[in-house]
């Protein structure tokens, strides 16, 4: 299948006119094939240079996109930080006309960092079905230790070989699913946000994240077999969320309080005591668990108080020395300030039917199970005596507003 991306490009019926990088997103058996066509077709033109690390180099042996120069990173230790854009920015010279990114969702970061600081456009091939980020036009980055979203530049063309996406190992399927599945936290905090603030909202991006996370979630046992249409399936969900990214500008459609359990968990707090190695899909999926459950137990309290400040000496408890002036910057202007008791109580039908709309936990469990998905804190190396500080501090840890962070104004 080819998306046409252009094609929701334009005025639209929430009052702004979206516009995004993306030309088209081919998904398909042997896509790699046809690698120059596409170029052709995009009219990149120019040096080309493509980045692989030494595990996609390997991966994709015989179709090697074709490229001017060839970057291969060490897979060890490689990760979207600032040693990896440094260690790819020194690597990178000459005349460049276009980059290429051949890999996983750390290749297509560091990538579209460098692509985005040299001005340059990239082509996005992935190897793997493993996160939503190959199309989007900001990165979730560790800079320095503290986990920032930074707006890159999105890849002009994506090429996803269907068939090397296949081959890739399981457990990175099962994280895309994983990544895939935290939408509908996601996107329930986003509506939230609209009813609670007037936060803007756009239907028409709400609608296709929705759809494509439906189409997942119905497919997904499939995975299990290899069956092509739930491969298909899931990258076609991955980008477009990556392309509903870029339409908004932001990820607010892509990442709710499931992504905030996850970056709380990357960040090591010295509060939290935890230093996991699972994957970011791994992270969210169980993230979504935690925040659905939650959400589906909560959505009932009709105990609230006014929303409370964030305070220093109680945010330092969590985040230590080493990241409290960072937290403390990032919730500045708390998105859920100045909300009142009254204002929640109001609402409550409204946010109860958001919540509605999220699968329950047992829907949820029913299929981590048959894809034998990670699925507890135990799972991806955390105790599960963390959870109610998972539930306090999350939230803290980007300045959105989600029902997590509204629970901050839960009455006793
Ligand atoms: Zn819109
Ligand atoms: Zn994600």
């Amino acid at each position: 299948m080819i998306i046409d991306s252009k094609k929701y490009n334009g005025a639209c019926s929430c009052g702004h006119t979206h516009n995004m990088t993306t030309e088209f997103c081919v998904i398909e058996d042997g896509a790699l094939n046809d690698f120059e066509k596409y170029i052709n077709q995009a009219s990149l033109s120019g040096r080309s240079v493509c980045v692989y690390d030494e595990n996609t180099y390997e991966a994709l042996a015989g179709v090697r996109p074709k490229a001017d120069e060839e970057i291969i990173l060490p897979s060890e230790n490689l990760h979207a930080d600032n040693h990896g854009v440094e260690m790819l920015s020194q690597k990178l010279s000459g005349e460049i006309g276009y980059l290429i990114a051949a890999g996983s969702g750390t290749v297509h970061d560091l990538v579209r960092y460098c692509a985005s600081n040299l001005g340059v456009p990239f082509v996005s091939c992935p190897t793997a079905a493993s996160v939503d980020g190959f199309c989007s036009s900001v990165a979730a980055m560790t800079w320095h230790g503290y986990k920032k979203t930074l707006t890159c530049v999105a890849p002009k063309i994506v090429v996803a070989d269907l068939n090397v996406i296949k081959k890739a190992p399981f457990r990175l399927t099962k994280s895309g699913f994983g990544d895939i599945a935290g939408k509908y936290i996601a996107l329930s905090d986003w509506k939230i946000g609209n009813i609670l603030t007037g936060e803007y909202f756009c239907e028409k991006i709400y609608n296709m994240t929705k759809a494509a996370t439906d189409a997942v979630i119905k497919s997904a046992p499939a995975l299990k077999s290899g069956d092509l249409a739930a491969y298909s399936n899931l990258m076609y969900s991955l980008i477009m969320s990556g392309l509903a990214m870029q339409l908004l500008g932001n990820s607010r459609c892509a990442s709710g309080a499931e992504h905030h359990i996850s970056h709380l968990i990357e960040m090591q707090p010295e509060g939290l005591g935890v230093s996991s190695s699972a994957l970011h899909g791994e992270k969210v999926g169980v993230g979504t668990l935690i925040a659905a459950s939650f959400y589906h137990s909560q959505k009932n309290c009709s105990n609230w108080n006014d929303y409370p400040k964030i305070t220093e000496p109680y945010t330092k408890k969590m985040f230590g020395e080493k990241l409290i002036d960072a937290i403390m910057k990032e919730n500045e202007n708390d998105a859920c300030a100045g909300i009142t008791k009254e204002q929640i109580i109001k609402n409550l039908s409204k946010i109860k039917s958001v919540i509605n709309e999220i699968p329950t936990l047992d829907e949820l469990m029913e299929i981590y199970i048959s894809l034998d998905v990670k699925r507890s804190l135990s799972d991806i190396e955390a105790s599960e005596d963390i959870l109610p500080l998972i539930l306090e501090f999350s939230p803290l840890v980007r300045n959105r507003l989600t029902f997590m962070r509204l629970l901050r104004a839960k009455g006793e």
